[in-house]
């Protein structure tokens, strides 16, 4: 009916319709793992996929879709991530609650909302102009004060409150930016899709040991936008 589908969901609805969305995410885990050897997901990032209403972070008529498991269009040729590679990349930071954070590629802010709730602190960075102000102002009408968010080329991090104890990057780069390296602190870990192929890269986790020394690994293969180059914009 015409009259239900104006309907707001009612809060019960968002409430299963979040479960099941994270029973989907932990029964993918399951079976494939998070790539680190982990087939269960941390529960401090479950408790936080519970929380995060991913129905916020997407455009009002595709609310209906915010708890599938899937990417979905937020303008500007922009998407929000699929909830599951978001909670594995979340996952594989493993987080402190005194952990300082760089994201890479705010978009809707859902990714910087579910770290916001595990980190101390997150450093955001965006290049598209109108995506960083709607998210910011998504994110603090929801009362987070725990981000502080950057419009800029992410490659070149934020040297400001560098070194970080994490760093995860939304946007698919040919090789790892030098400056993301430099900016995590010994210990730190990084995730990030590497490869030029929009269809297929993978995602490699960097892991630098308590000597500055980093090692890669290639965990699975992920499809993200590519990180853009240019100068910010504001379409
Ligand atoms: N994780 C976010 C967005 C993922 S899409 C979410 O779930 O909503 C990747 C985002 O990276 C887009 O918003 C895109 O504009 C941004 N991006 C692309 N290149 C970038 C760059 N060089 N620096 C910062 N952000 C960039």
């Amino acid at each position: 009916m015409a009259q239900d589908a104006k309907r707001p969901p009612d809060d019960a609805e968002v409430v299963a319709a979040r479960r099941a969305l994270l029973e989907t995410i932990a029964q993918e885990i399951r079976w494939t793992g998070t790539g680190d050897g982990t087939h269960e997901l941390d529960p401090k990032v479950r408790e936080a996929i519970a929380k995060v209403p991913r129905e916020r972070f997407v455009p009002p008529d595709l609310a209906a879709y915010a708890h599938d498991n899937r990417p979905l269009p937020i303008g500007h040729g922009q998407t929000i991530s699929q909830p599951l590679i978001v909670a594995v990349m979340t996952h594989l930071l493993r987080l402190e609650p005194s952990s300082r954070v760089l994201e890479v590629g705010t978009g809707s802010g859902y990714q910087t909302a579910i770290l916001a709730e595990l980190a101390a602190e997150v450093v955001t960075v965006e290049v598209v102009e109108a995506l960083a102000a709607d998210a910011r102002a998504r994110l603090q009408a929801m009362g987070y004060r725990n981000i502080a968010f950057r419009i800029g080329d992410g490659a070149a991090g934020c040297t400001e409150g560098a070194p970080f104890d994490a760093i995860l990057v939304a946007a698919a780069a040919p090789s790892i930016p030098p400056a993301l390296l430099d900016q995590l602190r010994p210990g730190g870990r990084l995730v990030i899709p590497l490869g030029r192929d929009p269809l297929s890269q993978e995602l490699v986790l960097v892991e630098k040991d308590a000597a500055g020394k980093s090692r890669e690994r290639s965990l699975f293969p992920v499809a993200f936008v590519p990180l853009r180059r240019e100068r910010p914009d504001s379409p």
